[in-house]
C-alpha cells in the first residue's frame, strides 16, 4: 500500500553527511518548481546559513504542497538534530512558510508538517517543512 511504501522509504536514516536529492535541487542540477528563493547575491544582508529555498513537492498530497528547506544543511538532517545555532534558520523556515501560504492564497488555513526519523516517516534527510493547503485537512494525521 501507499502507507507501507512510505514507511519502507523512511526506515533507514542515512549517515548525517550523506547528500540528498535536495542538494541537487539547491544546485540546480535537477529541475524543481521553485516558488521562493532567498537572495543569492554574494553580499546579501542574509547569512548563507539563513537562506531558504521552496519548491513544489513532486508527489503532492494537497492542491498546494510545497517544501521549504535551508540552502545550507549544516548538520540539520532533521529537526531532531537541531542545536542552538539553528534557531535562526528554523524561525526563517516557518516564517517563509507563512509568506508562501499568503502567496498561494491559502487564506482559509493550511497545515505545516515536519516529519522526523523512521516513526515520523521521514524519507529525505535534509530538514524540510511541508506546507499543505487548498483542501480541508483531517485530524489526527495518519
Ligand atoms: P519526507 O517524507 O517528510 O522526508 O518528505 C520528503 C518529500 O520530498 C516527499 O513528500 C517527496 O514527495 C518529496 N520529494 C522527493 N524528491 C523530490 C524531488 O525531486 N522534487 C520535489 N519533491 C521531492
Amino acid at each position: 500500500s501507499e502507507k507501507e511504501a512510505a514507511i519502507a522509504a523512511a526506515a533507514a536514516p542515512p549517515p548525517a553527511d550523506a547528500p540528498t536529492i535536495f542538494d541537487k535541487i539547491i544546485n540546480k542540477e535537477i529541475p524543481a518548481n521553485i516558488v521562493y528563493e532567498d537572495d543569492k547575491r554574494p553580499f546579501s544582508a542574509l547569512p548563507d546559513l539563513q537562506r531558504v529555498l521552496a519548491f513544489r513537492d513532486i508527489n503532492p498530497q494537497a492542491p498546494t504542497h510545497i517544501l521549504i528547506i535551508p540552502k545550507v544543511r549544516d548538520g540539520l538532517t532533521g529537526l531532531s538534530k537541531a542545536e542552538e545555532r539553528h534557531i535562526d534558520i528554523l524561525g526563517r523556515l516557518l516564517y517563509t512558510a507563512n509568506v508562501i501560504a499568503k502567496q498561494e492564497g491559502l487564506d482559509d488555513g493550511f497545515r505545516i508538517v515536519i516529519n522526523d526519523g523512521p516513526n515520523g516517516c521521514q524519507s529525505v534527510y535534509h530538514i524540510h517543512v511541508h506546507l499543505l493547503g487548498g483542501r480541508q485537512m483531517n485530524w489526527p494525521p495518519g
